[in-house]
């Protein structure tokens, strides 16, 4: 077949706005592509899909012809056609409507031979989570509803955190990805061979936005962060979605506020713009309001020990807390809630000891509720040049690659701090997914670049 200009270039109808009732009794040009195909030789039912919903068109064989049935008739689940027709209201069909098609025109068929691979079996034995076979397919697995569903989720939950830093006028910064020093430990440093030196991906923002800090003040980014994480887990990524913050003249107690705020606002986002979406995925929309509009309670480090060692949790004072404990804290949490005064042992040296007692820094972690964990990680950062210099050689760490975080201290220290927040993790949190992979296009761990 020879493809000429197909149609007007430029789509004028969404199969929503026909749902929505916008186009009723009319006559209107559907792009898309077919979800479901069946019937007879006579009549044909397809289920067209465009990123928007799907719609049910009727094709008589009798009102499109011969020929222009039979194309109907051939084309495979994922081709893509052009179909004019009628908007028609009925009660009995899904959604309430209908399109009576006079003329379909088959733009991208599908060769019978290599059908689209992905059938709602291969699904269903995936059950929400991803075999390898949807792993390697992912480039198609992502026009799946239930994939579709989660790109949406993630589109509304990147909008609330621009929408939330810029109503509160912080300025979207950008650092450099290939950096030299560690922000997180070098463990999960990934080395990037760089002109006969060596480089490393960056894992934070944070310390590049330290130094911008005294000229912007409140600043923000969303921006992926790497690290080689070898443990697998179902809240790790390599590459990871990251919202980071830093704020001058804010104490933990205010950098907390925000990172309250910013997933209230997330929360209330996806209630406004995604309830069908989030419904869709068997998420209880009283639980998303809960999380939208409850002040998340504040804990130390200790009585969250306490709290575990009382559970029958082998833990020692000092240990960082890892998936596992914090599994089991926030099982019955109904709202997030912040941990605060973390060891100083446990964290690295930009953290700010806590003057009133050197044993602790002023640090919080964020633990989302329903077994979830760590969502958000900040604090105030050690800001006088010379705190942050016994700390650097108090923990070994070479000052070299650090001369210009000091440097931020030397000219004009002031208190400030931040937080970074997983975006992946909140999306795969508020989804219900069952692991991060299942809301990101492309997800990357140590087993997988692929596709
Ligand atoms: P964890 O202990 O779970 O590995 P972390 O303490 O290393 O987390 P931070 O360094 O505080 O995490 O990073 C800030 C936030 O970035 C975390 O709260 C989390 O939401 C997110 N994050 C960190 N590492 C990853 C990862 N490998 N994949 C996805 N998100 C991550
Ligand atoms: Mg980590």
């Amino acid at each position: 077949m020879l493809l000429g200009v197909v149609g007007d270039a430029m789509k004028t109808t969404w199969i929503s706005d026909i749902l929505e009732g916008k186009h009723d009794g009319q006559k209107v040009e559907l792009k898309g592509w077919i979800k479901r195909s069946r019937g007879s030789n006579k009549i044909r039912f397809v289920v067209l899909r465009d990123s928007t919903g799907s719609i049910q068109c009727v094709a008589k064989k009798d009102a499109v012809g011969e020929e222009c049935f039979e194309n109907v008739k051939s084309a495979l689940i994922e081709s893509s056609l052009i179909i004019h027709g009628l908007a028609n209201p009925d009660e009995r069909a899904d959604g309430g409507y209908e399109i009576i098609v006079q003329d379909v025109e088959i733009v991208g068929p599908v060769n019978p031979d290599t059908p689209f691979p992905i059938t709602e079996s291969a699904m269903v034995a995936a059950d929400g989570g991803e075999t390898e076979f949807l792993l390697d397919n992912r480039h198609l697995y992502l026009r799946t509803t239930r994939m579709t569903t989660m790109l949406k989720l993630r589109s509304s939950v990147f909008g609330a955190i621009h929408s939330y830093f810029r109503d509160l006028d912080f300025l979207e910064y950008q650092a450099p990805n290939f950096v030299a020093g560690a922000v997180e430990g070098g463990s999960t440093l990934f080395e990037v061979p760089y002109f006969g030196r060596k480089a490393y991906l960056t894992q934070s923002w944070q310390l590049y936005a330290e130094a911008a800090m005294p000229a912007l003040e409140r600043l923000y980014t969303i921006a992926p962060s790497f690290r080689a994480e070898k443990s697998r887990t179902r809240r790790h990524l390599t590459e990871f979605w990251h919202a980071e913050m830093e704020v001058a003249w804010a104490d933990n107690n205010e950098i907390m506020s925000y990172g309250e705020g910013v997933v209230r606002k997330i929360a209330a986002t996806l209630l406004d713009e995604r309830s069908e979406e989030l419904e869709s995925l068997g998420r209880d929309l009283e639980t998303i309001a809960r999380y939208a509009d409850s002040a998340y309670p504040r804990m130390r480090y200790d009585e969250a020990v306490d709290t575990l060692q009382g559970m029958g949790v082998e833990i020692e004072w000092g240990q960082d807390l890892d998936y596992s404990k914090e599994k089991v804290l926030t099982q019955d949490f109904d709202v997030p809630h912040f941990l605060t005064h973390y060891p100083k042992i446990a964290k690295p040296f930009y953290h700010r000891v806590d003057p009133d007692d050197e044993k602790y820094v002023l640090c919080h972690d964020l633990l989302a509720p329903e077994g979830y964990g760590e969502i958000i990680g900040g604090g105030e950062r050690t800001w006088s040049e010379a705190e942050i210099l016994a700390r650097i050689d108090e923990e070994g760490t070479p000052r070299e690659p650090y001369q210009f975080y000091i440097d931020t201290r030397t000219y004009g220290g002031v208190p400030h701090g931040g937080f970074g927040l997983g975006v992946d993790r909140v999306c795969s949190w508020l989804s219900g997914a069952e692991h991060i992979r299942e809301v990101i296009p492309f997800p990357r761990d140590s087993r997988r670049v692929t596709p």
